[in-house]
């Protein structure tokens, strides 16, 4: 009997009133074991005055008392995160240990905002005018929305709302409906680290939550991951409506190897990148450019290191899950075919893949494409699963022709032992997040996580200093104390004395 998911509000579990649900599958069986609510515009405005009530109380509540929740949170976590990361395996399917590293990273961003006092520590000048002192402070923007996508069900939210939190700000966040309950779990640990009711609230649901959120009048910043289309639909949305937007975007993430590189630490590397989480990793690498002739060389050692993987259940010791779905399943499964068609080389067909799991779970194993040319739809579009397209270029110049001619700007890598290679490409490539050697660079969580074109719309990258002055406004305050030297009526423009 599938259990039923629901909404968290006002510091409770509050079951969907709306009427309508979907179901939440186990990935590696591919049975039934939830029913997500999916929210209503009314339910979503429950969450929203939750958010608003909390707010005022939240934001007045002292740097010191803010700091001792979020370390109490921080060490719950770290304390119970098996827990977490078996939620996470339960719904999405990627390993148990995979999980594990999702919600430690997420973790980094809770460590990073427990120093929240220096990090919204304002500057002050005196007798900036002749005894004028100025002085800035930056202050919380309210309720905020946080909308996530399916990848990281713990991660991805915890980009941000550990900063929101930090920072002042009261939260409502919409999950993912394909893997809903890490949030709800979360939002229990909350409470028992002693956030107030109300100051993270979880509205289940779909496009219509999403929509309320969008327009809904009291919510002032939206923070969205998802697909390229929705994340420009989000900003365009929300923006409209007023709203400081951040919207992060799909991804086409190459890896240039060139010929001077350790081709063995390029092959571990590109089997780690393109087939861990099956794949369904931002910052996966989908395309290998191999430069110079070492193309030959470099797929053997690819293909011999995936032939050793095995696909199953996230439970059992496995190196790759299932995918998310059996419609993400077919639409992957579909790349492959067209790439075939198109007449790239299939080396390792994941499609013939024989899982240690479910016979109904939703697999395909690793699958690498040799000779892909840039006009095939499998490297056009962005696949979000475990195929891996080689393509060949001559030359440096050609490799880095394809990354910056690419719609997306998310992440890419380059292996070489060339440090001037490294650092030129490093300068000419129109990409956020570069690693050199290092195949998914996910920046630290005290520097700022975000890509390019489109891969972010918006202004800001996701949490280190760009979080932090996302979740806050600035205001600048000029004083005078009284001096009775400096009264007298004067109707000119202030000017510096
Ligand atoms: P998605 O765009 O389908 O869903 C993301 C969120 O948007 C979910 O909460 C979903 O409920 C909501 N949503 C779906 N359809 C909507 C609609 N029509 N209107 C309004 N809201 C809608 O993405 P996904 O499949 O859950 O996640 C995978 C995508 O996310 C990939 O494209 C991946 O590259 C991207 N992603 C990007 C980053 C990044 O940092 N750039 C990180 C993780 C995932």
């Amino acid at each position: 009997m599938p259990t039923s998911i629901p909404h968290w509000i006002d510091g409770a579990r509050r079951e969907g009133t709306s009427g309508r649900t979907t179901p939440v599958t186990d990935s590696a069986t591919g049975e039934v074991t939830g029913e997500v609510a999916l929210a209503s515009v009314e339910e979503v405005d429950a969450a929203v005055a939750a958010a608003s009530a909390a707010f005022p109380g939240w934001r007045d509540t002292s740097l010191t008392k803010r700091t001792a929740v979020l370390f109490r949170f921080r060490e719950l976590l770290n304390a119970r995160k098996p827990e977490l990361a078996a939620i996470i395996t339960a719904e999405h399917g990627k390993v148990l240990d995979d999980a594990l590293g999702e919600v430690s990273r997420g973790q980094e961003v809770v460590e990073y905002a427990c120093g929240v006092p220096s990090l919204v520590r304002g500057g002050f000048t005196e007798n900036a005018s002749t005894s004028v002192d100025v002085h800035s402070v930056r202050q919380p923007l309210g309720p905020v929305a946080i909308i996530s996508p399916f990848n990281f069900p713990a991660m991805v939210p915890m980009w941000f709302f550990p900063i929101a939190i930090a920072t002042g700000n009261t939260v409502v966040l919409k999950p993912s409906e394909q893997d809903p309950s890490a949030a709800l779990w979360i939002a229990e640990l909350w409470k028992e680290a002693g956030l107030p009711d109300g100051v993270f609230n979880v509205a289940q649901g779909d496009k219509v939550a999403v929509d309320r959120l969008l327009e809904h009048p009291d919510i002032q910043s939206v923070s969205f991951v998802g697909s390229t289309a929705i994340a420009r639909y989000v900003y365009e949305t929300g923006t409209r409506h007023g709203k400081r937007v951040q919207a992060l975007g799909g991804a086409k993430n190459h890896m240039i190897v060139l010929p001077d590189a350790d081709l063995d630490l390029a092959a571990d590397q590109a089997i780690n990148s393109g087939f861990g989480s099956a794949g369904e990793r931002c910052m996966a690498i989908s395309a290998v450019v191999a430069v110079g002739g070492i193309g030959d060389d470099l797929v053997a050692r690819i293909s011999e290191r995936a032939h050793t993987l095995r696909t199953g259940d996230g439970r059992k010791g496995c190196d790759m899950g299932p995918l998310i779905s059996r419609t993400h399943r077919d639409r992957v499964a579909s790349y492959v075919d067209a790439g075939e068609a198109d007449g790239a080389k299939v080396v390792v067909d994941g499609r013939q893949v024989t899982p240690d799991g479910g016979e109904d779970g939703f697999w395909l194993g690793p699958t690498l494409l040799d000779h892909v040319q840039p006009h095939m739809s499998v490297y056009t579009d962005e696949i979000f699963g475990p195929v891996l397209s080689v393509l060949r270029a001559d030359t440096y110049e050609e490799a880095l022709a394809l990354v910056n001619g690419n719609e997306y700007g998310n992440g890419t890598a380059i292996f070489t032992n060339d440090g001037g290679a490294a650092r030129r490409f490093a300068h000419e490539v129109e990409v956020g997040m570069i690693g050199i050697n290092v195949p998914i660079p996910v920046p630290m969580a005290y520097y700022s996580f975000g890509g390019w074109k489109n891969s972010l719309f918006g202004d800001s990258h996701a949490h280190g200093a760009e979080g932090v002055h996302f979740f806050t406004r600035g205001k600048v305050i000029t004083s005078r104390w009284l001096d009775p030297s400096h009264g007298g009526l004067n109707l000119g423009f202030p000017q510096n004395a």
